[in-house]
C-alpha cells in the first residue's frame, strides 16, 4: 500500500513488522557472514522501513535499522573502539535521486561542488592504524564504534604496507575484498575438498578476514583498497582524489578509476562506463560512490547517526545471476 494511504496505526504495525525482520538478515548477514536473502530483498524491505519513519518521524525507535551500522563483534575478537566511528553509507537507486542528492548537499552549502567518483568495491571496511609511520593495529568496523581486532590477519595481506614512506600516525580506511579470480580457485579447494562453497566474493572475503587464526586468511589472497581517513590533519591533501593519491605515495593500494567530476553529467557519465565495465574487472562493484571532493567541505558536512552528509552510494541494479542458491551451505 503507498504510504501516503496508511494512517500512523497502520505505519506502525508494518514497521514493528519489519524491524526484527531487518535486524535477523543483518545479523545473519554482519555477524555470522551467511546472509540468508539477496541484497536487494534486504534493500527492498528497507526502504519501505525508511519512506515509513520519514513519513512518520515517532516511529524511529533505538533498535531500529534505520540507525544501526552494521553489526557486533564476533566472540573470540578483541574490542577495538574506533574514537571516530566507521559509517555506512546513504544509497540512492536512480539518477534522479542522485541528482537531488547533490542539489540538496549544494543548496546546504551554497555553493557548487566537485564530487570524487569511486568504484564502491563490494568487500567489508577495514580500519588500519599507524603508529610513525609503522602498521600496529587492524580492526573491522563492528558496529561502527567497536570493531574487532584483526591484526594478525591483516598482516598476511601483501596489499597492506607494513611501514609507510612517511613516519605518520594515522587511521586509514578503506575495504578488504576477494578477487574473483580469488575466489572461483578457493570454492574449487572447497568443493575438491568437500567442504562447503562460498555464495559470493563478499562472504567469502568477510569469512576470511573475520578468523580466530590468521593462517586461513593467510591462504586466501584477500586484498585492499584504501580510500578514507579518521583525520586528514597529518596528510597533506585537502581534497578526496590527493588523500588518494597521497595513499598511493605512503605505500597504500587504492583502486585507480576513480575521477573528479565538476558537474553531474561528468557523475552519470562515470556511472554508466563503470556499469558497463563491471562484469570485465577483477573484482566486484555494487555501484559507485561520490564524495564531495574538498576535505574541509566534508568535515563541515558531517554526518547523522548512520551516515556521512557528503557522499552517498549509487547500487547498481543486482548481478543477473543470484548466488544465492538454494544449495549453497552458509557456512565459513
Ligand atoms: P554499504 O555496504 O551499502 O555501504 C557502506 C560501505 O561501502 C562502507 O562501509 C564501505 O565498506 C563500503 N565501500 C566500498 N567502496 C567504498 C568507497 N569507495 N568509499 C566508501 N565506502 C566504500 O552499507 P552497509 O551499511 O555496510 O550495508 C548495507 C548493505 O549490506 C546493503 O547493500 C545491503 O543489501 C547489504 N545487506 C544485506 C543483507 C542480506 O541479508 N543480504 C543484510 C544486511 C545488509
Amino acid at each position: 500500500k503507498p504510504i501516503t494511504e496508511l494512517d500512523e496505526t497502520a505505519a506502525a504495525a508494518e514497521a514493528a513488522a519489519l524491524r526484527p525482520q531487518l535486524n535477523q538478515w543483518r545479523q545473519d548477514y554482519y555477524d555470522n557472514d551467511a546472509p540468508k536473502v539477496e541484497d536487494d530483498v534486504y534493500d527492498r524491505q528497507y526502504a519501505r522501513l525508511v519512506a515509513l519513519e520519514r513519513a512518520f518521524p515517532a516511529l524511529i525507535t533505538p533498535d531500529s535499522p534505520t540507525q544501526l551500522v552494521g553489526g557486533a563483534v564476533k566472540a573470540g575478537f578483541t574490542k577495538v573502539p574506533h574514537t571516530i566511528p566507521m559509517l555506512s553509507l546513504g544509497d540512492v537507486f536512480s539518477q534522479a535521486e542522485l541528482q537531488e542528492f547533490a542539489d540538496r548537499l549544494e543548496q546546504n552549502v551554497d555553493q557548487h561542488v566537485d564530487y570524487n567518483c569511486e568504484l564502491k568495491i563490494d568487500g567489508l571496511a577495514l580500519s588500519l592504524r599507524y603508529e610513525r609511520g609503522v602498521l600496529v593495529q587492524g580492526s573491522t568496523r563492528g558496529n561502527g564504534s567497536v570493531g574487532e581486532d584483526i591484526t594478525a590477519n591483516i598482516m598476511t595481506i601483501d596489499s597492506i604496507p607494513h611501514e609507510l614512506t612517511r613516519p605518520l600516525t594515522i587511521d586509514v580506511r578503506g575495504e578488504c575484498y576477494m578477487p574473483k579470480a580469488a575466489f572461483a580457485a578457493l570454492n574449487e579447494r572447497q568443493e575438491a575438498a568437500g567442504k562447503p562453497i562460498f555464495a559470493n566474493p563478499r562472504n567469502a572475503a568477510a569469512g576470511s578476514l573475520r578468523q580466530l587464526d590468521s593462517r586461513v586468511t593467510a591462504e586466501r589472497q584477500l586484498s585492499t583498497f584504501m580510500y578514507n581517513v579518521a583525520d586528514y590533519e597529518p596528510l597533506t591533501a585537502r581534497t578526496q582524489s590527493d588523500l588518494l593519491t597521497e595513499f598511493d605515495e605512503l605505500g597504500f593500494t587504492i583502486n585507480p578509476d576513480f575521477q573528479v567530476a565538476h558537474s553531474m553529467a561528468d557523475v552519470f557519465a562515470y556511472v554508466d562506463h563503470y556499469q558497463n565495465e563491471r562484469p570485465d574487472l577483477a573484482y566486484g562493484i555494487d555501484g559507485i560512490v561520490i564524495k564531495a571532493n574538498p576535505l574541509p567541505l566534508q568535515r563541515q558536512l558531517g554526518a547523522t547517526v548512520k551516515v556521512p552528509r557528503w557522499a552517498i552510494a549509487f547500487k547498481f541494479p543486482p548481478d543477473e545471476q543470484p548466488t544465492l542458491l538454494k544449495d549453497v551451505e552458509w557456512t565459513v
